[in-house]
């Protein structure tokens, strides 16, 4: 047989591609609006779908917009104001960093914005973006403080991509709800709102937070004061020897790791809670991590068989520690010392549960 010449891809279909491993999902989009929100310092977020995310996904903030000397070049890939230069990384502060999320947007969905920095309100500029990322035109509308980013149609351009979420919508619905709960969760002093719009119903609220200070009252607005009251404070200190992954990077805080928030005490209630009441995090940063959620399970199995646990738990610990940076979705945590973490973190979740279980909760005093 014989082949045919190498040749390049045509960059359209290069970007496309590339576009779908940034934004595999509804939750990606979710996850990157929302980010963008919060790191726009955000205090108010408005989450919209229509269609549970088939027809639109919009998120609305009340941050500090975007400066129109960036226009042009806000949906441009690798265009960010996050970060100029790689050393920047390890420092980082923000969500993002890879100014890829909403040039990702533009090649795989209907992307347009609204934005007004405080000095231009009540007037607000709609851009509106080629699915190059190129702006095609400005507007002037009638807007609030803030940011609104709408995809629309989301990989309508990958259409196996588009057939196979509109197959999976609900499960896919649920998802991305997980993931907003946990956002919003975590977020202390930033108000949540989130709705749906399907078929004629108009504007169903699905779950708002007030803005509380603590992740508490954040968690009593998204599951109710019943779960609340159900769960005990998670207040660990891990300690353990560095193995020569983290030895290497010079840092000697790595083998240090706070994990902070709220979990079932070990006894508790009538019922089966599910497993996706389970939200971790990484400095804040909400992220799956499935074998440290099996280390939870597995402890909390042996003190309570028949049920398995809410959990709100963030581990705090240096950035040297893991590496976000090995996938383009973001969403894969290397966390370089996992396995002596997780002997650490059961002992520590042992005691926890051993100290809760001679105590009798309140309520059933
Ligand atoms: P990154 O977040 O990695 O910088 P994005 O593609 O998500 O890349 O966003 C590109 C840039 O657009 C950001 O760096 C930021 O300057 C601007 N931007 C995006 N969303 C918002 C928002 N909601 N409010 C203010 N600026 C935003
Ligand atoms: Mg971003």
């Amino acid at each position: 047989m014989k082949m045919a010449a190498i040749q390049a891809i045509e960059a359209r279909s290069v970007h496309q591609i590339q576009s779908g491993q940034v934004i595999v999902d509804l939750c990606s989009v979710a996850k990157e609006l929302v980010e963008n929100s919060l790191d726009a310092g955000a205090t108010s977020i408005e989450v919209r779908f229509k269609n549970n995310g088939l027809d639109l996904i919009e998120v609305q903030d009340n941050g500090g917009g975007i400066p129109p000397d960036s226009y042009e070049s806000v949906a441009l890939k690798h265009y960010t104001s996050k970060l100029s230069s790689f050393t920047d990384l390890t420092s980082l502060q923000t969500f993002g960093f890879r100014g890829e999320a909403i040039s990702s947007l533009c090649a795989l969905a209907d992307f347009h914005i609204v934005t007004a920095q405080a000095d231009q309100v009540p007037r607000a500029n709609r851009l509106d973006f080629e699915s190059s990322g190129k702006l095609q035109k400005t507007q002037i509308v009638a807007g609030q403080k803030g940011t609104t980013a709408s995809v629309e149609g989301i990989f309508k351009r990958l259409p196996v991509r588009r057939r196979e979420l509109e197959k999976n919508i609900k499960r896919e619905y649920g998802k991305v709800l997980n993931l907003l709960h946990a956002y919003a969760c975590i977020s202390a002093g930033v108000r949540f709102s989130v709705r749906n719009t399907v078929g004629k119903t108009r504007n169903v609220v699905v779950f708002t937070t007030n803005g509380n200070p603590t992740t508490r009252e954040n968690i009593a607005n998204v599951y109710g004061a019943k779960t609340l009251s159900a769960l005990i404070p998670l207040d660990l200190e891990l300690e353990f020897e560095s193995t020569g992954a983290t030895r290497r990077t010079g840092s000697d805080r790595v083998n240090q790791i706070l994990v902070r928030g709220h979990i079932s005490r070990p006894v508790f209630g009538e019922g089966r809670q599910t497993p996706d009441r389970q939200m971790f995090f990484v400095n804040s940063r909400p992220c799956g991590l499935p074998q440290i959620a099996k280390a939870f399970n597995e402890v909390y199995k042996s003190f309570n068989v028949s049920q398995s646990p809410f959990i709100f738990a963030d581990f705090q610990m240096d950035t040297n520690a893991y590496d976000v940076n090995v996938s383009p979705d973001k969403r894969t945590i290397l966390l370089h010392e996992a396995g002596a973490m997780i002997e650490s973190l059961k002992t520590s979740l042992a005691q926890l549960f051993e100290a809760a279980d001679q105590t009798v909760p309140q309520s059933q005093v």
